[in-house]
């Protein structure tokens, strides 16, 4: 059985195709992953190069260091792929249709680990700021984000 993975960025733009196992599914701490993500870590997995398929567009690639290259959709800004120029290109897990199909195995880089990331499971929770059913038809009326779905048309890809 082949395993396959789809994703992409948030609009649409850039779309990817992953064929058998994610490798080395893991959350990343490190300072250059927390700021590529604008996040406290970075989901990453590795995908080996001839599995790897761009099927839409093109990222846009910030070489973050003489080692590495990172790979966002330059539409809308979503960090898609690390490319450290090895056998593999690495996807961020979150792009993924189905985040929850690749769980993490491992982390990295724990020096730069927030040092109260173990207390976000447990804060507290206001469900009065909870998106109600009623917001949830507003944004969907008019929602821009591509679906967790490959597509064979989509708006975005003209530029709108
Ligand atoms: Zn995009
Ligand atoms: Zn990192």
């Amino acid at each position: 059985m082949t395993m396959l993975h789809t994703g992409g960025c948030q609009c649409g733009a850039v779309r990817y195709r992953a064929e058998g196992e994610i490798g080395f599914p893991h959350v990343c701490h490190c300072r250059m992953c927390q700021k590529a993500a604008g996040n406290y870590f970075m989901p990453l997995g590795g995908v080996m190069h001839d599995n790897f398929t761009l099927t839409r567009g093109e990222p846009t690639w910030f070489q973050s260091s003489d080692t590495a290259r990172r790979g966002f959709c330059g539409r809308c800004g979503t960090p898609l792929f690390y490319d450290g120029g090895s056998d593999h290109i690495s996807i961020t897990l979150g792009s993924l249709d189905e985040p929850e199909s690749v769980k993490p195995a491992l982390q990295t880089n724990l020096a730069r680990k927030m040092p109260w990331f173990g207390d976000l499971h447990s804060l507290d929770h206001d469900g009065s700021f909870d998106m109600s059913p009623e917001d949830e038809a507003a944004i969907d009326a008019s929602s821009r984000q591509h679906p967790d779905r490959d597509t064979d048309l989509w708006p975005m890809e003209k530029g709108n």
